[in-house]
């Protein structure tokens, strides 16, 4: 794959006249204001200071949302992730490395003497004009070597609202209508730390706060900015923080995900009086039916009381300035389910297209893609699903069902997506499969 070449610091003296004024990032000062007096460590500045700074430049100017340098041997491998896919990046001398990491654990108030325990930091950064927090995570590996993380949010790409992960009017619709019905229970299912809290909060965000009363009941490490913040009293089971809830009126409940039998069960008793929205760890919408079903060994209680599951997963968008059209052909089209009418579809450009160094899409940096949107999923608890609750809420039979009953799934959603021209069949190829 190739990437446009990295952006050049133009401190050196040997820089070519030619090349065009670079800028470098702007470390301004650690996160936890454990801010480090540079000039009492004078040696490590001097050798890792710049090429530390080279290296996060050269991530963001690639897009990159995350770089992970790994010693392996005597060489230092780094890896850069851009909208979620890795690609390999330059190796390095283990000292070099060893540097860089010492120099970015200490601009981020770490120390950077310990080098057997797990640290976590932040620094204030800036580059071409926009803030970032870039963040430091080392980690101890066998031989007494660290593997450094470094990461960061571009603040212009937001992946949280609704319509950016890919909800539709009719989803949004159909979210609205349980909270005005004030029952059910909304679970919005996904593994662990793949952007579930973010499509849960997404879903809550679905329902207008100033016409019902949304509480949120959830430990989140931020709080929801329009929705009240519902605090349980010391020693309260979650049982009395709900019948407090209710006495205060709350239409919509966001509470913790469901992970034990108990609450599994106390929610979807409650959920007679309120809609409630959890999180609940599961690879897709009809295996968390089944889990749930499981959990709380009541099958007639989830049937009657689970209205809805929501999955996502993130795809790649293709770049706009160089995707290539193509004509399909009709019998591929009618093997992937799409319409025989689709007349054009897009795919990312091959390499071979690519002749000259200068062919590589500025843009995308030759990736082909740019961003990534969210595909959903969702089961909605019809009387067709309730009969395969009750027969034993087996998942394969319930994809069946939603299939049968044309709800979205991922696949139909991705294809919608293709047929849009937004990305390629071959990306929902590669993410169907990471995903399996
Ligand atoms: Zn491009």
């Amino acid at each position: 794959m190739i990437f446009r070449r990295g952006r050049d610091d133009d401190d050196d003296d040997d820089v070519d006249e030619d090349e065009e004024d670079l800028e470098l990032v702007l470390f301004q000062g650690a996160v936890n204001g454990n801010t480090a007096d540079l000039s009492k460590h004078g040696r490590l500045v001097q050798a890792a200071l710049i090429p530390a700074k080279k290296l996060v430049t050269d991530a963001l100017a690639r897009r990159a949302e995350m770089v992970r340098i790994e010693p392996k041997g005597k060489l230092s491998t780094s890896t850069y992730f851009v909208d979620g896919i890795s690609y390999p990046g330059d190796r390095m001398p283990g000292p070099a490395a060893l540097g860089i990491t010492q120099m970015l654990k200490l601009l981020a108030g770490l120390d950077p003497n310990v080098r057997d325990k797990p640290q976590s930091g932040g620094i204030n950064s800036s580059y071409d004009e926009k803030s970032y927090e870039v963040r430091i995570d080392n980690q101890p590996v066998q031989g007494g070597a660290e593997r450094l993380i470094v990461r960061w949010q571009d603040p212009d790409v937001t992946l949280d609202t609704p319509s950016d992960l890919g909800f539709d009017e009719a989803l949004v619709e159909k979210i609205r209508e349980y909270a005005k019905k004030k029952t059910g229970l909304i679970l919005v299912a996904g593994p662990p730390l793949g952007g579930v809290t973010t499509l849960a909060k997404a879903t809550v965000r679905c329902v207008d706060a100033y016409l019902y009363s949304v509480y949120c009941l959830a430990h989140l490490e931020k709080e929801m900015s329009h929705i009240r913040t519902f605090q349980s009293l010391e020693g309260d089971t979650l049982d009395q923080t709900i019948t407090r809830a209710l006495r205060e009126d709350a239409d919509v409940l966001f509470v913790d995900p469901i992970r034990d039998p108990d609450t599994a069960k106390t929610i979807l008793d409650k959920s007679e009086r309120a809609a409630f929205v959890a999180e609940f760890p599961a690879k897709d919408a009809a295996d968390a039916i089944s889990r749930l079903v499981k959990l709380s060994g009541d099958p007639k209680l989830v049937a009657g009381k689970l209205k809805l599951v929501i999955s996502q997963m993130l795809i790649r968008l293709l770049c706009k300035k160089c995707r290539h059209a193509f004509r399909p052909n009709p019998r591929l089209l009618g093997k992937i389910g799409l319409p025989p009418t689709t007349k054009v579809l897009y795919r990312p450009p091959r390499e071979d297209e690519e002749e000259e160094e200068e062919d590589v899409c500025e843009r995308c940096g030759g990736t082909g893609y740019y961003g990534r949107t969210g595909l959903i999923e969702a089961i909605e608890v019809t009387d067709g699903i309730k009969k395969v609750i009750l027969s034993g809420a087996n998942p394969d039979a319930l994809r069946q069902q939603a299939r049968a009953e044309k709800m979205q799934s991922f696949q139909s959603d991705g294809l919608r997506v293709a047929a849009e021209g937004r990305t390629s069949l071959e990306e929902l190829q590669r993410a169907f499969k990471a995903a399996r």
